[in-house]
């Protein structure tokens, strides 16, 4: 025999009562006749509630009370039979009326007891199951309800009963024996004590009378149809990606629902664990799934936990003082009176010197729980051996669960880790004794952040997802998100990452969309976006999105975002950037940069600041962090100079060549930004500084190309004037090169921390002699690499390949 039990949403429209039915039409096809437990309708307790408490603060019900009765009536009419209605209707009727005059009492005498609340609570599940039986009997001859206070007993502790299990279990069994021919539905939740008053199970309890009822008739099965795929890795409402469990233990059922997967109530895996009856959680919506099966002999999972749940509302007090060292009847003290005051304690913490304690409460029992210890201890107070308790508020509690973490090393690490890369203050720890979970205390505005970043961190089989706010829509950050469009799904499927732009700015615009902005579509998404640009803005929205897994990427050449670096690195958020402006000003910037992205656990990475996309800034990073020594580096990286003189050779002349070069867009608008040196110089200079050397900008001596008269034209147009006319100096540069069988090269160099940039003659022998186009080339003389430097080389400019190496930082964040 099996017992079915069905919550709040499958008995909550006409559409899941009738799928309920079919189910039950299965069993009974397979010669099954189980015992059916339901929950009131869903959002019934919950509104009975609100009328209770408001009617105890003077606040009329009827409106409310309407509403509760159409929601069956609705059923009735559309479920039973003509003739069977007005019966129905009138039983109905009278429960409703008992009800309204239950409530005209709390609203007289505006006292609201528990007792009576349960009482209250009670009409939800006590008329959707005679409902529901009437309905069920047009289709199964012999389908009766029943009031679960007939046999579950409890003691008087209203709200949330404790079961006196002997007696109950022989009155089940009584009742069951007494009916075994029928089909019987059952109320969830509700009991009663001695006396015959009604008690409740505790809210979510109708779980837990299909247990109690399953172990008193030793039922082969117990299964709760809910809304849901069985137990899943998280709140699938908080966390996206979470999976079904195809099996857990109890124990690691119990700690999953005691944290707050609500989807089970912790009590019921008692009787079922005692009787060893599998639990298996289904989907009313999704029949077929399998779902989940909480039972003894679990197979064994390759899973280093089984799941991540939470309670997102909770206080913590904290207790301090030396009276509580190595007195062993202090927290026997605390704790039983909380017990005794029935204040439930959620968590306990201590510190191993005993000089403190903390623990978690409900929000609601915070100040009742001070009050009672400061009477208590008040001795102890007035004798300074104890601090006066201190409250914080508007915390949340997560927690990892799996029997696998005792085997495991590394758990905790990898929680911290997920936690701390994502800025999550942790406020308090617990491990339970019995390593099967690890709860943390955090901030309640933390806590979807810190669901998703510890699912992402565990459940490394998934997805990772990023999520990137991009500054700057100019051909970088356009060829970006086009990349990023054509390989999302290669992306997914072999790297394991999914990538959102959640935020994009241009100087004009911006838009946010936590779930990514299309990228078919940004233009017109940022287009019809009703926000103007504002860069303070733009970081202040990132940081109060609060996502897990976030990158700034900086696709601009502008100073301005460079001023919010540091803040964007404390807000526990990677930066990616192009921009060069970052890293080449001061050097204490720099170090600021450096050390802030490194003190808070996340990537600064820059690859494309030299040599577009060639791995040259990974190259260095590597040989240092692999405890090489650079003692040389030589680099041609201006594609632009490289060009010229790559073709400045034979009859041509150097004005034609520069023309050219402007004219195929490889310079700047005025050509003297790329001839003076000075964007090789910031990168020679960044060079230096991942190397090791803390060099300012006046550090590093440049050669100009360009003699006085070029650098001193008043425009472009005069520049190129002076050009021409000093062609016989470039021609003569061109035939003593020439002259010895070399070629001219703008080389930069770092040699023993010396940095400069010269115009050279190199013969055949050198390794930049035969460079070709607009290529960059880099070459870094090592401890290792003494005999023959290693080289790095190809194309060091244009949007493709430098929107490739931002792709390429991007990936490679957290990893
Ligand atoms: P019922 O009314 O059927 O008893 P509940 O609302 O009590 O259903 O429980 C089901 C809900 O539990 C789901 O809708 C889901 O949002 C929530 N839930 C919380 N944690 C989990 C989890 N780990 N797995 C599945 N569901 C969960
Ligand atoms: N109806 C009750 C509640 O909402 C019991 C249950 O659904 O399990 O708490
Ligand atoms: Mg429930």
């Amino acid at each position: 025999m099996k017992i079915l039990k069905f919550g709040g949403t499958s008995v909550g429209s006409v559409q899941s009562i009738q799928t309920l039915l079919n189910i039950l039409e299965g069993e009974i096809k397979n010669k099954q006749k189980p015992v059916v437990v339901l929950s009131a309708m869903s959002g019934v307790t919950n509104l009975l509630v609100a009328m209770a408490e408001g009617a105890a603060e003077g606040k009329d019900f009827t409106a409310q009370l309407a509403e509760l009765e159409k929601r069956h009536f609705d059923v009735i009419k559309s479920l039973l039979d003509i003739q069977n209605q007005n019966p129905a209707f009138t039983r109905l009727k009278i429960l409703f009326n008992q009800l309204e005059d239950l409530l005209q009492g709390i609203l007289t005498l505006r006292e609201l007891t528990p007792k009576t609340r349960d009482m209250v609570l009670s009409f939800g599940e006590r008329c959707s199951t005679f409902m529901i039986g009437k309905i069920a009997a047009q289709r199964f001859p012999g389908a009766i309800s029943v009031e679960a206070t007939e046999f579950i007993k409890t003691d008087s502790s209203f709200g949330q009963a404790k079961v006196n299990m002997e007696l109950t279990d022989l009155l089940v069994r009584g009742f069951y024996q007494e009916n075994s021919s029928k089909l019987i539905f059952v109320t969830g939740f509700i009991s009663a004590n001695d006396a015959g008053q009604i008690t409740t199970l505790g809210r979510g309890g109708s779980d837990y009378t299909a247990a109690i009822l399953g172990a008193a008739l030793n039922a082969e099965e117990i299964q709760i149809w809910t809304d849901v795929n069985g137990m899943m890795t998280a709140d699938p409402r908080m966390v996206t990606k979470a999976f079904s469990l195809p099996e857990l233990t109890y124990t690691e059922a119990m700690e999953l629902s005691y944290f707050g997967a609500k989807v089970i109530y912790p009590p019921t895996m008692i009787p079922a664990f005692m009787k060893k009856i599998p639990i298996v959680i289904k989907n009313t919506f999704d029949v077929d799934f399998e779902g989940t099966v909480i039972r003894h002999d679990c197979k064994p999972s390759n899973l280093p936990i089984k799941g991540i749940s939470s309670i997102n509302n909770i206080s913590i007090l904290n207790l301090e003082g030396s009276g509580m060292v190595g007195k062993s009847g202090f927290s026997g003290r605390l704790f039983s009176l909380l017990a005794r005051e029935q204040i439930n304690v959620i968590l306990i913490t201590q510190s191993s010197s005993e000089h403190s304690i903390t623990f978690a409460v409900q929000p609601g029992d915070t100040e009742r729980a001070r009050h009672l210890i400061e009477q208590e201890f008040e001795l102890e107070l007035v004798a300074k051996k104890l601090e006066h308790v201190v409250i914080e508020q508007n915390l949340a509690i997560i927690a990892i669960v799996g029997e696998n973490m005792k085997q495991t090393p590394g758990v905790s690490g990898k929680l911290f880790h997920a936690l701390g890369r994502n800025g999550i203050n942790v406020r308090a720890i617990a491990q339970g004794s019995s390593e099967y979970n690890i709860s943390v205390i955090i901030s309640a505005n933390d806590l979807a952040k810190a669901l998703n970043a510890v699912h992402d961190g565990f459940f490394t089989q998934l997805t990772k997802t990023l999520h990137a706010f991009c500054l700057g829509t100019g051909n970088i950050g356009q060829t970006l998100f086009k990349q990023l469009n054509a390989h999302s799904a290669y992306l997914q499927e072999h790297n394991g990452i999914q990538v959102k732009i959640a935020g994009i700015s241009n100087t004009r615009k911006m838009v946010f969309n936590s779930d990514g902005v299309s990228l078919d579509n940004w233009q017109a998404e940022l287009e019809a976006s009703m926000h103007p640009a504002d860069l303070a803005e733009f970081v202040a929205k990132m940081k109060s999105m609060n996502l897990p897994n976030c990158v700034f990427i900086d696709n601009t050449a502008s100073p301005k975002p460079v001023e919010y670096y540091e803040e964007v690195f404390k807000a526990n958020i990677s930066v990616i950037t192009c921009n060069k402006i970052g890293n080449s000003a001061s050097y204490k910037q720099y170090k600021t940069f450096h050390d802030a992205a490194h003190s808070h656990g996340v990537d600064f990475f820059y690859e494309t600041n030299v040599g577009a996309g060639l791995p040259i800034i990974r190259t260095l990073k590597d040989l240092m962090n692999s405890g090489d020594r650079v003692a040389k580096i030589e680099a041609i990286l201006s594609g632009t100079i490289s060009f010229i003189f790559n073709n400045f050779k034979g009859d041509a002349n150097f004005h034609d060549v520069v023309k050219e070069a402007q004219d195929k867009g490889y310079t700047e608008p005025d050509p003297r930004d790329d001839l003076s040196g000075k964007d090789f110089m910031r990168k020679i200079l960044i060079l230096a500084r991942d190397a090791g050397y803390a060099m300012e900008e006046a550090d590093v001596k440049i050669e100009s190309v360009l003699p006085k008269a070029c650098l001193e034209a008043q425009s472009v147009e005069e520049f190129y004037a002076a050009l021409k006319a000093e062609d016989a100096f470039f021609s003569n540069l061109k035939a003593k090169a020439a002259a010895e069988n070399k070629v001219l090269r703008y080389i930069g160099k770092l040699d023993e921390g010396k940095a400069e940039i010269t115009l050279q003659m190199v013969d055949e022998s050198h390794p930049f002699y035969t460079l070709s186009g607009s290529d960059n080339i880099i070459s870094f003389t090592t401890d290792r690499y003494r005999e023959r430097p290693l080289v790095v080389k190809g194309p060091g400019a244009g949007a493709e390949v430098t929107a490739a190496g931002v792709f390429a930082d991007l990936i490679n964040v957290g990893a």
